[in-house]
């Protein structure tokens, strides 16, 4: 603050922007627990990390090391045998295959929980403080009650609806799912839980090939471009809104950008940042606590998926803020 050369409007924002900074949770496991070789692009954690402590607004960020979670916590979600089973390394080849992030590293299991810990740790944060807290990896919306896929071992998003419902007193929990996938995991796993409201957007092309119940799906055509993305992202906030809930877990995936080599939609940079900023629009109004969850994201070059996030968690960041200013 004391250099003439810093603009003062950067100085001024910067000052202000470290009394509620967001919480991400974020561990060297996330990058450093997948193999090298294995076709997920490993090196998104560690560039979006990169990006965001040498971005002009990182004094909002508090970055926090998440602990592992408990088995109790997979638990409440999860089948024990396949919980076991994975703890223990004894799934099959044929588990493994349909989970993928091979080949697996010594490291899959404590990044696993400690991915898991990351979303319970946000989820603890906003329980006790209102606004958002992040964590930056999982949106693991294809793990099933008993059984893991397309690069998810356990739910977190199903996890902490959950723990949310049965540990900390929240009574509507809505997991607001707009990866470009499907959230088929998490609809299966939470169908027969009335507190819980799973709304997926997703692209009808795309895996799960065959797509689960949510409470709300609205699926997209191949192709579908900003407004029909957006005007699919207004009708699920406003089912949300109908079901008043108490806390959001926001499956933020950025897939859906038309450079993703996953995703067949067409959305753009600009278009991912109107649909976080009506989430957080939407949050802020009704003062809802929302955990952030990374999701999806394969863009080539991945600079652009790290860009999509890098808005996301800006945008988190100066939302939390207004929203915690507000209750202060
Ligand atoms: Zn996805």
């Amino acid at each position: 603050m004391d250099s003439v050369d810093v603009p003062m409007t950067l100085t001024t924002n910067q000052q202000s922007s470290t009394k509620f900074p967001l919480k991400i949770c974020y561990h060297e496991i996330y990058t450093n627990g997948i193999h090298p070789d294995a076709r997920f692009p490993r090196d998104r954690y560690v560039k979006l990390l990169q990006q965001l402590t040498t971005h002009s607004q990182t004094r909002m960020f508090d970055f926090i090391e998440p602990k592992q979670a408990s088995k109790s916590d997979l638990l409440i979600a999860h089948d024990s045998k396949y919980v076991n089973d994975f703890l223990t390394q004894n799934l099959t080849e044929k588990e493994i295959r349909r989970i993928g992030l091979t080949p697996w590293t010594q490291d899959i299991i404590p990044r696993t929980l400690f991915l898991m810990g990351g979303a319970i740790t946000a989820l603890r944060h906003v329980t006790e403080y209102g606004g958002i807290a992040g964590n930056m990896a999982g949106g693991t919306h294809h793990a099933h009650y008993d059984f893991g896929s397309g690069y998810c071992i356990f739910n977190d998003l199903a996890v902490c609806a959950l723990l949310a419902v049965e540990k900390y007193d929240f009574e509507r929990v809505a997991i607001l799912d707009f990866d470009v996938h499907q959230g088929d995991g998490t609809a299966t796993i939470l169908q027969n839980i009335e507190n819980a409201l799973t709304i997926s957007v997703h692209c009808q092309g795309n895996f799960p090939f065959r797509k689960s119940i949510s409470d709300h799906d609205i699926s997209i055509p191949n192709g579908a471009e900003d407004d029909e993305y957006l005007a699919a992202i207004e009708q699920a906030i406003l089912l949300a809104n109908e079901f008043d809930p108490d806390i959001i877990l926001y499956q933020a995936g950025v897939d859906g950008l038309a450079t993703d080599s996953l995703g067949k939609l067409n959305i753009t940079r600009n278009g991912m940042q109107e649909r976080n900023q009506m989430v957080f629009d939407y949050v802020t109004e009704h003062s809802i606590p929302t955990v952030v969850f990374m999701g999806g994201g394969y863009s080539k070059p991945i600079s652009h998926t790290i860009d999509a996030f890098t808005d996301l968690f800006v945008a988190a960041a100066i939302t939390n803020e207004k929203m915690l200013s507000k209750l202060s």
